[in-house]
């Protein structure tokens, strides 16, 4: 392959079109605010867009323990198995482990101490935080907030 036939076939790759796409938004999956807005509801808003958290408790999916698969409401993407979900107490769904490539982290410096928050690889929609006083395997938990999330029984 010559050099300039070898740059040709980059240029065309869809895969590095994709890459430099979300470069470029940052997330794969992007809408405008108008758009999040229209699609839901202002608890939803609140907590997925802003930051927010909601109230303990609150969430049906935090007594949620069916076998299934909790998804983002943002954009679909599978997050979390009930498998390694667990009762931490604190009235918010928590799971000792994320699915693989599903959720990705930042550090988060509001309310005087470092968290680390935690949102949708493929939207960017915020699901919470992560802490290090999980149970085993991983040592973590992974403190969502449920409206955030969809279920779907197996
Ligand atoms: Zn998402």
């Amino acid at each position: 392959m010559t050099r300039r036939s070898l740059l040709s076939f980059i240029a065309s790759s869809p895969l590095l079109f994709s890459a430099e796409k979300a470069l470029a938004s940052g997330f794969e999956i992007t809408r405008t605010d108008a758009q999040w807005r229209a699609m839901l509801s202002d608890a939803e808003y609140k907590v997925m867009r802003q930051e927010g958290t909601e109230r303990a408790g609150s969430s049906p999916l935090d007594k949620e323990y069916r076998a299934g698969v909790f998804s983002c409401r943002g954009c679909d993407l599978p997050l979390f198995s009930s498998e390694t979900k667990f009762d931490s107490g604190t009235g918010w769904p928590s799971f000792y482990a994320p699915l693989e490539n599903a959720v990705q982290t930042r550090d988060d410096h509001k309310l005087f101490m470092k968290r680390t928050e935690v949102h949708c690889r493929r939207c960017g929609s915020h699901l919470g935080h992560v802490f290090n006083d999980g149970p085993e395997p991983t040592g973590l938990r992974y403190c969502m907030n449920g409206v955030s999330m969809k279920f779907t029984a197996a």
